[in-house]
């Protein structure tokens, strides 16, 4: 039997998105997907349809582009400060280690001023009350999907342009989209596989700057719609059939209860269960990133053949942080976590 599957990223995919994605690829009668080139009809349609059923989940203003690029969400920590309000300063919160990649990278570009920080307190919360004027923009990790906390207040969005790396929690459930500026991920967690990242950005930032090399130009890349050179074809089509199981299923509002529902469950065993202890803060907790360990490091041994046992993987906690993460994303059906959660229910010391 097919494991029961809690990593990290690449993220598990629901078997009717294997399913159509098989049936894509093989394509019977005629050229696959994947051997078509980029300028004809058929790869063009798949760009515009994903965009559009975006731009629908999302409820997106007009004022928005949407790109699929490559490089995951990790080379989106260059370009960012390389084109975004270019002539202000660069302002980050630090809520773990993605957060901290994109910092350091922009200091190598740029003046970037970190407004907040959670390191001390080994990234256990998310930093509340930022002091920020506004000026520049403002970066952060909605989800950090390490260390197991996520941002449930976005008042500061309304101060000024910020930027949010949502690799680990877009489309998990509904939000006002509009009051950003950046926002991007790695497809691989919620959207899909790797090899594609999505970047949705405010038209109203994009500038003119010559000096910056064409592939990291968001200017060049939606004047190009994408398609500067060979686009992630494959990745797109996995992201498109994973937009329509989200359909599916109902939409983010119907998405949004179930991972609720889902953390929720885990959760209320980690805290009720006397050899469990949560990681983080209550009010931070994340829905996608559950993060826990055992009281007595003892029993782990014990612990992790029960899992093996009860074909569980993937729950092994960061090699930075140790104890266990259960990630929760979209695709990962609620029996999942059931079924987790009787294998903690039946742990004894
Ligand atoms: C996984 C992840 C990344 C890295 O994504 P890549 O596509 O591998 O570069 C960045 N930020 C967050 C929050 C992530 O969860």
């Amino acid at each position: 039997m097919k494991p029961y599957n809690f990593y990290a990223g690449p993220s598990i995919l629901h078997p009717d998105v294997i399913k159509e994605a098989l049936s894509q690829i093989e394509a019977k009668n005629g050229l696959s997907l994947l051997e078509l080139s980029h300028r004809g009809k058929v790869v063009q349609q798949l760009f515009k349809n994903t965009q559009s059923k975006l731009r629908e989940l999302m409820q997106l203003d007009d004022k928005f582009e949407i790109l699929f690029l490559h490089g995951g969400a990790s080379l989106q920590n260059c370009m960012i400060p390389y084109n975004i309000c270019t002539q202000e300063s660069a302002n980050y919160i630090d809520t773990g280690i993605w957060s901290k990649k994109s910092y350091k990278e922009s200091e190598i570009l740029r003046p970037t001023d970190v407004l907040g920080s959670s390191a001390e307190q080994n990234y256990d919360h998310i930093p509340k009350n930022i002091n920020w004027d506004g000026k520049g923009y403002l970066h952060i990790t909605t989800n950090n999907t390490i260390s197991g906390t996520q941002f449930h207040n976005f008042d500061f969005v309304e101060k000024g342009v910020v930027v949010a790396d949502m690799s680990s929690d877009l489309l998990s459930q509904s939000m006002n989209f509009n009051s950003f500026g950046v926002i991007y991920a790695g497809l691989q967690k919620n959207l899909g596989t790797a090899g594609g990242t999505l970047v949705v950005i405010d038209k109203n930032l994009l500038e003119d700057l010559p000096q910056v090399p064409n592939m990291l130009n968001y200017k060049k890349h939606v004047e190009a719609n994408s398609m500067l050179n060979t686009p992630p074809v494959f990745a797109v089509m996995m992201c498109n059939i994973v937009l329509n199981w989200i359909e599916k299923q109902g939409g983010l509002h119907v998405i949004e209860k179930q991972n609720q529902l889902k953390a929720k469950m885990l959760y209320d065993t980690i805290d009720s269960h006397k050899l469990f202890e949560g990681f983080v803060q209550l009010e931070d907790r994340s829905l996608m990133n559950v993060c826990f360990k055992l009281e007595d490091d003892s029993l782990k041994e014990r612990f992790e053949t029960s899992l093996e046992n009860n074909n569980i993987v993937g729950l092994n906690g960061h090699r930075s942080k140790g104890g266990y993460r259960a990630s929760l994303y979209n695709q990962l059906p609620l029996s999942h976590v059931e079924h987790l959660v009787k294998v903690m229910n039946n742990f004894k010391a």
